[in-house]
């Protein structure tokens, strides 16, 4: 019988779970009643942060303490073999976070399993599948394999979060770790992006900006300046995350007028990112299919394209306005302003 291990970690506070941690947790609970198995959770962090998912109807670890509170990778590798050995886990479910995809391939190999990476969904009758998307999220193979134990990071998004109750408690097991010796001390986090952070995977609106924001308009004449004011005001009112197409973000090395707050971080499509927002929204930007297929995941799309002809009307779109990008936008952050 299968015996299914979720690995979570805490958000920036330290103190709570990751949202990814707590997709993770529903998840693990949902294949363990597929799967008609146990399941437990183990954290790396302060086993109070458990508490919230105290009913979620797992067995709990943790491993605790200064050391482990700040992400490395030799204590958290250390950490999270030591709680797979502790629960005896046959498919061990963890967060594709940053923190847990830089140790869980060197765990598994530790414990002699094998990984999975970006899977989305689970399925099978008598031994479970796990799916994942390849090809830039252009083909989808259901995964099966016999070796155990089988890591399976879990793409953020995919799941909804576990339901938090504040009232709840859990029992939680130490687990002692023998601590490695380590060589790299955090002192501190900077963020790549300077002034205002414009990319939140957690908002339920990604904005997108094309090209064509800085491109002559029909007076002319180029329009950055107010390009950059529109985003950002947009931005600043409705809480969207801000994605962009490749053509705008590599304007800078191009020598042409460039938005300032944009950068390969933001860029969306084959060779960027593809992002899980429930709704999109694309401005001054061509719906090519290097771009388009970085949308795969957004749940409703709209589009706003002076192009009557652009590929986001040949059926890449929801909602297609074929209108001035600059007019539409300035009078939705008007609406928005006075709300
Ligand atoms: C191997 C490869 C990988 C690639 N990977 C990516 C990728 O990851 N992501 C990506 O984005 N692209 C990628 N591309 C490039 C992609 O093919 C397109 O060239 C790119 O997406 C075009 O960007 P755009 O639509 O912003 O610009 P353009 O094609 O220049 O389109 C600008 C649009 O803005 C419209 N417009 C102008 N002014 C206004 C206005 N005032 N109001 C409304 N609309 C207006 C125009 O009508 C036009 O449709 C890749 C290409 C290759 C070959």
């Amino acid at each position: 019988m299968e015996s299914i291990l979720v690995l979570a970690h805490t958000d920036e506070s330290g103190k709570l779970l990751s949202k990814a941690s707590l997709e993770a947790v529903a998840a693990g609970e949902q294949l363990a009643a597929m799967l008609g198995t146990p399941f437990s959770v183990g954290l790396i962090g302060p086993a109070e942060a458990l508490h919230v998912i105290g009913d979620c109807g797992a067995r709990f670890f943790a491993v605790s303490g200064d050391a482990f509170a700040q992400p490395r990778y030799a204590t958290d590798a250390a950490a999270f073999e030591a709680m797979c050995r502790a629960s005896q886990a046959t498919i061990v479910l963890a967060p594709h976070s940053s923190r847990v995809a830089r140790v869980a391939a060197g765990v598994a190999y530790r414990l002699s399993g094998v990984i999975d990476t970006h899977i989305t969904t689970f399925g099978g009758d008598a031994s479970l599948q796990a799916s994942r998307w390849f090809y830039r999220q252009r083909i989808e193979a259901a995964l099966t394999r016999t070796a155990r134990p089988w890591f399976l990071l879990l793409e953020p998004g995919t799941h909804p979060a576990f339901a938090v109750e504040d009232s709840a408690t859990a029992e939680v097991t130490q687990v002692p770790v023998e601590l490695p010796a380590t060589r790299t001390t955090v002192s501190g986090t900077r963020s790549p992006q300077q002034g205002q952070q414009t990319i939140r995977p957690d908002a339920s609106l990604l904005f997108v900006a094309g090209a064509g924001w800085t491109k002559k308009q029909p007076n002319g004449k180029v329009r950055t300046d107010d390009a950059a004011r529109i985003i950002l005001d947009f931005l600043k009112l409705s809480g969207a995350s801000l994605g962009s197409s490749k053509s705008l973000v590599d304007q800078g090395g191009d020598g042409s007028s460039v938005l300032p707050f944009l950068s390969h971080m933001n860029q969306v499509g084959q060779t960027g990112a593809t992002p899980r927002h429930p709704r999109g929204l694309s401005t001054c930007c061509h719906g090519e299919e290097p771009h388009v297929v970085g949308w795969r995941f957004i749940g409703e799309r709209r589009a706003i394209s002076l192009d009557a002809n652009c590929g986001w009307t040949r059926g890449k779109a929801d909602v297609v306005y074929i209108a001035d990008a600059f007019e539409v936008m300035e009078k939705v952050n008007e609406l928005l302003a006075a709300k």
